[in-house]
């Protein structure tokens, strides 16, 4: 039981002659538990690369009953593929390319500031909250109806917490004043899509530019036909469905245990 504990950590421990990491990591997410995809290199064959759910059960005895395994090169893939239909979107229509952009960010920066709203008023709330507790805790401790020791104890808990939310308040305040001047920001996103219609590859730079964060989610349906679906999340537009783009190609790749699976990247529509 030791040993494979250690060999476990061992397997673990960096390894330098892996190479260079994917552009992808830190980008992609479990689409059921949310947590970060961890990359791997294959121990057998060092060409293949690929993500597993960080929270995984079978590998990290995590929570995540699903590997959420996929190809670094399968993500790259349909990635580019993703892309070239936006850049293709645009190129088509510019105008209505911006219009979709600046819908879908107002969208999204309407339900960031809405829900940055409730947190604050939450923690605004809860702020009086402890004051008052704070308060009573004095009389109660000048009375002698609590003894110094409690209220040493308890002054200290509530110390803390407002220091917290002191701090939360601040960042939540800041934020909001921050966002009305986010409006514009979409149009650095078409100058990156530009960009990436000059290039051959994709860049790190560039993926930052243009992604948030890709969902990848378990794999579906057996043998033949074979599912995977990987949201992509764009910066200050989030997910966009591209009604004028052209239709998406499909990808099929070969997984690592010999069997195919197509790539979705729509929302689940069924
Ligand atoms: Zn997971």
């Amino acid at each position: 039981m030791v040993q494979k504990r250690i060999a476990k950590t061992k397997r673990r421990a960096p390894k330098p002659d892996n190479g260079a990491k994917s552009i992808f990591c830190d980008l992609l997410f479990c689409g059921d538990c949310h947590k970060k995809l961890r990359y791997h290199t294959n121990t057998i064959n060092k060409d293949i690369h690929y993500f597993v759910c960080a929270n995984n059960a079978v590998d990290y005895r995590g929570s995540c009953p699903g590997r959420h395994y996929i190809r670094a090169d399968a993500v790259e893939h349909v990635v580019t593929l993703e892309l070239r239909r936006m850049a293709e979107m645009l190129r088509r229509d510019e105008g209505a390319f911006a219009e979709l952009l600046a819908q879908k960010s107002n969208k999204e920066l309407l339900k960031d500031q809405k829900r940055c709203e409730a947190e604050l008023q939450k923690a605004i709330a809860r702020n009086e909250t402890v004051a008052n507790l704070c308060e009573k805790l004095y009389e109660d401790n000048a009375t002698g109806k609590v003894s110094d020791e409690w209220f040493m104890q308890l002054s200290h808990k509530y110390e803390t917490e407002r220091m917290e939310l002191k701090s939360k308040i601040a960042a939540l305040q800041k934020k909001l004043a921050e966002s009305g001047q986010q409006k514009q920001e979409w149009e650095g996103f078409i100058e990156a899509v530009r960009q990436f219609m000059r290039m051959e590859h994709l860049t790190a730079p560039l993926l930052r530019e243009l992604i948030d964060h890709i969902d990848v989610f378990e794999t579906e349906g057996k043998s033949k036909s074979r599912t995977q679906r990987i949201l992509i999340y764009y910066r200050f537009v989030g997910y966009i469905e591209m009604p004028a783009a052209p239709p998406r190609e499909s990808y099929r790749a070969d997984t690592r245990k010999g069997v195919a699976v197509s790539y979705l990247t729509d929302r689940q529509t069924a």
